[in-house]
């Protein structure tokens, strides 16, 4: 029999599972097992209105399938306490935290507002933080803690008519790495995905031919694989959609290697080696600040030389 994955007695908090792909990781994590805070404050795809119907109506599905959950309609912003105050309320802790609530408010740079701007990041990346600080403490202290955090193509490559999403998923990227770093001492892992799925956010942008191929169904098996105790990811960037499973990294090219010396650390001497600097044939995957050594490395080579003159 080949191994399972299992999520028996974790309990999962996810937000924005009212709907769409949190809606779809709940049922799944509730028959692997887990106890799933269903949180949604069930507004409108721009963040506006409130409706505890779409949190209670994913919960009496769960309970009717035989699986353990509890709704929560609480704003990730303005009550991310009380998000964390349900988990603990009716299961006693949280394992597993799945930041997913998010808006959208698009607009061209050109006419978006500064309300259109922080609006976005206050869901996406405050509430992300908000929520993230309250659970880590129980993480560290119990030493085991899971979390992804929801970032998108439109923040690793850019999206025209996104610059406020485009940050906050961005941003999500760097807060995951940072956080898998601090946690690995206590076995807390962050994984960060990218993905495209069918939901409200993209059926009315993709045609329907590319949207029957988009299930949110595609996405869950990752999420679940990366939030079990068996995966021994942490920091890394999943791609996911219509069934593909890949893996992001930086990529820094060779790079150009100027000598550190005034007369030729020259903007012109950028100017007629700029393609080097942009040559990918040698390259490497940095992950750590550590990575630096190479550079370091390299230039106190160069300073020896100099001096050896
Ligand atoms: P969705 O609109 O169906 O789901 C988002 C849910 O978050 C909604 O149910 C909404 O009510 C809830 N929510 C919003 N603000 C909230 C708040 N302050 N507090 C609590 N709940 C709140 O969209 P989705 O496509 O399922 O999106 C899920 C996540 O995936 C989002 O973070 C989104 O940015 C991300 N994402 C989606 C796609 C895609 O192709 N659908 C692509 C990249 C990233």
């Amino acid at each position: 029999m080949p191994e399972q994955v299992s999520l028996k007695g974790k309990v999962v908090i996810i937000t924005g599972a009212g709907g769409g792909l949190g809606k779809v990781y709940a049922h799944q994590f509730a028959s692997r097992g887990a106890k799933v805070v269903v949180n949604d404050l069930g507004g409108s795809l721009t963040g506006s209105g409130n409706s505890n119907r779409a949190a209670d109506v994913v919960v009496e599905e769960i309970r009717k399938n035989g699986g353990t959950a509890a709704a929560d309609y609480n704003n990730l912003v303005t009550n991310p306490e009380g998000i964390l105050q349900t988990a603990l309320d009716n299961f006693g802790t949280v394992d597993i935290l799945i930041n997913n609530a998010g808006i959208l408010k698009d607009s061209s740079f050109k006419n978006m507002t500064e309300k259109q701007f922080t609006d976005v990041l206050d869901v996406h990346l405050n509430g992300a933080f908000k929520l993230t600080k309250l659970c880590w403490e129980i993480f560290k202290a119990k030493k085991y803690g899971r979390i992804i955090m929801t970032a998108s193509p439109a923040g690793l490559y850019g999206n025209f008519g996104q610059a406020n999403y485009s940050c906050a998923k961005l941003a999500l990227v760097g807060f995951g790495e940072t956080l898998a770093k601090e946690g690995y001492n206590s076995n807390i892992k962050v994984n960060i995905i990218s993905l495209l799925a069918k939901s409200r956010m993209t059926e009315t942008v993709l045609p329907p031919d590319v949207l029957e191929k988009l299930s949110p169904e595609k996405i869950a098996p990752l999420v679940l694989y990366l939030t079990s105790e068996m995966c021994p990811s942490t920091g890394s960037i999943y791609e996911v959609a219509a069934g593909l499973f890949a893996q992001i990294k930086w990529q820094r090219s060779g790079g150009l290697y100027l000598n550190p010396s005034s007369d030729t650390l020259t903007p012109e001497a950028i100017l007629y080696k700029f393609n080097e600097i942009s040559d990918f044939t040698e390259s490497d995957y940095p992950t750590m600040l550590k990575d630096y050594n190479k550079v370091w490395d390299i230039t106190s080579t160069l300073g020896k030389n100099e001096q050896g003159k």
